[in-house]
């Protein structure tokens, strides 16, 4: 078999529980099949069952009653239900249009504070964030607001280093917001104009690091609060999410590693059921993999 009938064969038999409807009204009985298949496929691409659950609910909908003549009508019913409820779900949380012009309109500075726990790429966001932001024209500091561990400040210094990004560092054990603080007021007395705060990121069920967090935001006042999730932690990014929500009202996400094979149905537990929008999507490990989430590609990814 050459690569084209292979490939035909395989779309053929992706889609062959459409087959069975000709010319007919469709009745929940009939749809049973193509429901219980796409919340397979919904739930194996780390959609929460909740979602899974209000989509699925919009497709019986949208089909039942409905006279198609064709396998294909069906098929292209299906698909424009799903995109439909998909795209309406990630449309009602824009919270920020365009970032850069919301900063350059800002008083200076801008402070940005981000959080998440130790390994979803935090450190390397906020290098990334600031290289973005410099691109920009703009003018950054960071603060190593992570007083507890030695190696997130040491890893902070050696990206500023690079990006040549003045950083303010606090004693190791000293006190998070103090940091945020003197970086807040160094940006002041230099011009810059945004502050990007890190924080510690040990287990996000650590209640001294709830404390802490709340302090930090009490002290640096931050115009922008964003969480960095792992996209690769499936239901542990979600459970995250929901921890740090609680305790935080924060603006929107950063997910990681969307390179990496990543399923991407976080995005829409996220703001279906936290009303959290994602801001930013990394997608490699150099400071220019990181861009705008686009609610197109998205669905280009999902639909793919
Ligand atoms: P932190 O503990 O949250 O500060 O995590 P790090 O910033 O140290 O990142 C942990 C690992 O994830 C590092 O090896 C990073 O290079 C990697 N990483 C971070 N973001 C991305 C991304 O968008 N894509 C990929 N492939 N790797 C990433």
């Amino acid at each position: 078999m050459n690569a084209q009938e292979s490939e035909k064969k395989q779309s053929s038999s992706r889609f062959n529980i459409f087959n069975i409807f000709r010319y007919k009204e469709l009745k929940e009985d009939d749809i049973n099949d193509i429901i219980e298949e796409l919340r397979y496929e919904l739930l194996e691409s780390d959609v929460s069952l909740e979602v899974t659950d209000k989509i699925l609910e919009d497709l019986k909908n949208a089909l039942i009653g409905k006279k198609v003549s064709r396998s294909e009508d069906l098929e292209n019913l299906v698909k424009e239900s799903l995109k439909k409820s998909i795209k309406d779900i990630l449309e009602k949380n824009k919270s920020i249009d365009d970032l850069i012009d919301t900063i350059k309109k800002s008083e200076k500075p801008y402070v940005i504070v981000f959080f998440g726990i130790n390994g979803v790429g935090k450190t390397t966001t906020i290098a990334k964030f600031a290289y973005m932001l410099k691109e920009h024209g703009l003018k950054v500091i960071v603060s190593a607001s992570d007083t507890f561990r030695a190696a997130a400040q040491e890893q902070l210094a050696l990206h500023c280093e690079k990006l040549k990004i003045p950083l303010v560092k606090g004693k190791y054990g000293g006190d998070p917001a103090s940091v945020a603080f003197d970086a807040i007021k160094s940006a002041k007395s230099r011009n810059i104009d945004v502050v990007l705060i890190d924080t510690a990121g040990r287990m996000h069920v650590d209640k001294d690091l709830t404390e802490e967090l709340k302090r930090i935001i009490r002290i640096a006042k931050p115009n922008l609060k964003l969480l960095v999730l792992d996209s690769l932690a499936g239901n542990d990014a979600l459970e995250q999410a929901k921890y740090f929500d609680e305790i935080v009202n924060y603006d929107g996400v950063i997910l990681t590693k969307v390179d990496a094979d990543a399923k991407g149905g976080i995005v829409l537990s996220l703001a279906y059921e936290l009303k959290k929008p994602v801001l930013y999507i990394g997608i490699g490990q150099e400071y220019s993999d990181l861009t705008p989430f686009s609610v197109n590609w998205f669905m280009e990814k999902l639909f793919s």
